[in-house]
């Protein structure tokens, strides 16, 4: 019979700067990894040929290695099906992603098996089973970067919803009729607590002061250094945001009751500061019942958590034999 600990993979994690992809087993254990730069604009072909050619490398590295490859495992930005690995609709990050039978494609191409689901599920997988997540079966987790995404994972399986559109955690309104969102709705989640929305708030509180307001390199990491050193525009952005993302959390706690929150992406790398922020409002505004052992922790993997959910998720399908 087949150790299932031999088994090894490639999980591959497309994003809209850069394809970041490894050999990895089902342990977790990574052999190898690298990243090839994408290009938003890219033709559909030219995208599956740069993932093509970043899966014959790790073939490659397998073969020398004497390692079989099991499976390839893909997170994609868009809705996709996650049982025929077809992306349903646009995607938010490439103009000409659209409508890809993906799964189909690159198995003709690479010849393995290919699995492919969302990339912020495959993420909230990653951290579930080899990062923040370990040993949780209940578990939000929640991606802070530029906009806001995540998964959920109830009794240890990923919930994508019905048509496997679900799941979009930064898209909860929580300013009624507030700010027009990209999504086409209003006053979401990532209007109010993304990393966009803390840079924005920082500029609207600092518009009387030029020298701030100019700072072509102003992000997130140098407000959350201003505050630390005691800025108290940056305090009042920080706090505002932060108290928005917080009252989210706290939404999640009362329909989820979940035992962990996993919170990841640029903003989380501020570190304990902010996450104690989150925890402060989330246990405030969160009802006794549902709220009662949940943790709120920061994500273990950064960028590696989307092709470590990639290869569980790859495991995962070829396992359950369907
Ligand atoms: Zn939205």
């Amino acid at each position: 019979m087949e150790n299932k600990r031999d088994r090894i993979a490639v999980g591959v994690d497309l994003g809209g700067t850069s394809i970041k992809y490894a050999l990895v087993d089902l342990d977790g254990r990574i052999y190898h990894e690298s990243q090839r730069v994408t290009n938003s604009e890219a033709q559909s072909s030219d995208i599956l040929k740069n993932i093509k050619d970043a899966i014959v490398e790790m073939k490659n590295y397998a073969h020398n290695l004497g390692y079989p490859i099991a499976a390839v495992g893909l997170g994609s930005p868009g809705c996709v099906d996650f049982k025929t690995g077809f992306l349903m609709g646009a995607s938010p990050n490439f103009r000409h992603w659209k409508n890809v039978p993906i799964a189909e494609k690159l198995r003709s191409m690479v010849n393995l098996p290919v699995f492919v689901d969302n990339d912020a599920n495959l993420m909230a997988l990653g951290e579930a089973r080899y990062g923040a997540g370990i040993g949780a079966k209940n578990i939000i987790c929640i991606t802070v970067g530029t906009g806001i995404g995540g998964g959920i994972i109830i009794d240890g399986k990923l919930y994508r919803g019905f048509a496997s559109a679900g799941a979009e955690l930064g898209h909860m309104s929580i300013v009624a009729d507030g700010l027009p969102c990209n999504c086409g709705g209003k006053g979401c989640l990532e209007q109010y607590a993304s990393a966009s929305a803390i840079i924005r708030t920082f500029k609207k509180y600092s518009s009387h002061d030029a020298s701030k307001n100019e700072d072509k390199t102003l992000d997130v990491k140098y407000i959350f250094e201003l505050y630390k050193k005691g800025d108290s525009t940056a305090a009042k952005a920080i706090k505002e945001c932060t108290h928005y993302l917080g009252i989210g959390l706290a939404n999640f706690i009362n329909i989820f009751n979940p035992e962990l929150i996993i919170v990841g992406g640029g903003v989380a790398e501020a570190g304990n500061v902010f996450i104690n922020m989150l925890r402060e409002v989330a246990f405030a505004y969160a009802m006794d019942k549902p709220k009662e052992n949940v943790k709120i922790v920061p994500a273990k993997l950064g960028n590696k958590a989307g092709f470590l959910g990639a290869i569980s998720f790859a495991f995962e399908r070829m396992d359950s034999g369907e």
